[in-house]
């Protein structure tokens, strides 16, 4: 059932064969539940600091650093980039506002995936935009014996960040696997770009209020409704 949009991925990259030995996986609107709240902090710290900015473009933004994020609306605005000041400030206030918003649950089903995954003896790496301190700080409870600091890129060790392939890039030299061994599960159409650049095997979960279109369309080769599909259809893909 998946084996063709797999193979069809394959082709195109001339790789040997899909054979996954490692998932990388995003973690806002993957892991955890938090896309509504970052998009109204967003929203928030921008008008706040007289920057327009609707929850709509948080989505569309979603997987950029913070210090990205606010370049762009920077550059939008007032024809430059944020000074380290401007974005210290920003970002300051954003997450406050993240923080103040209140626990964020995990997705249903990241965590029963995650378990399978490691059962399989197939290794995961966490390969996100975010600095959120809570968020990153509650990993080792919510998802138990999965992340520690050799498996995770953060906001901390990017340049970039998504959809720039960086991310993904230091993550697969981390793994040192070759990239047809690694498959990575993305919920925002710009962490979809950042993965396909880097060479890999995409797949989209769909958590989020967008059109799964979007994410075909960014380059992922399969699509799910959500974890509990991707959840349910995993020995398919893995043994495709
Ligand atoms: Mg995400």
């Amino acid at each position: 059932m998946f084996s063709e949009q797999i193979d069809k991925f394959i082709n195109q990259k001339n790789y040997p064969a899909f054979s996954p030995k490692a998932v990388f996986f995003d973690m806002d609107g993957v892991l955890y539940d938090s896309m509504k709240n970052h998009a109204s902090a967003w929203t928030r710290a921008m008008n706040e600091s007289g920057l327009p900015f609707t929850d709509y473009d948080g989505y569309l933004n979603e997987g950029r650093t913070g210090a990205s994020t606010i370049d762009g609306v920077f550059v939008k605005v007032h024809g430059r980039n944020s000074t380290d000041e401007e974005k210290e400030a920003i970002y300051k206030l954003k997450s406050k506002y993240f923080e103040a918003s209140g626990k964020t649950e995990t997705i249903p089903f990241a965590n029963e995936l995650l378990q399978k995954i490691k059962s399989q003896d197939i290794e995961i790496y966490l390969v996100t935009g975010s600095g959120q301190a809570t968020l990153l700080q509650g990993l080792k409870e919510h998802f138990p014996g999965i992340f520690g600091q050799e498996n995770m890129v953060t906001a901390f060790d990017v340049k970039h960040g998504k959809p720039h392939p960086e991310p993904y890039l230091i993550a697969l030299g981390k793994s040192k696997l070759n990239p047809w061994e690694v498959m990575v599960v993305e919920n925002a159409p710009l962490g979809v770009e950042s993965a396909t650049a880097a060479g890999l095997l995409t797949v989209g979960v769909n958590t989020g209020p967008l059109d799964p279109k979007v994410l075909h369309d960014s380059g992922a080769s399969l699509v799910f409704d959500g974890m509990k599909e991707l959840y349910d259809n995993w020995h398919k893909i893995i043994t495709n």
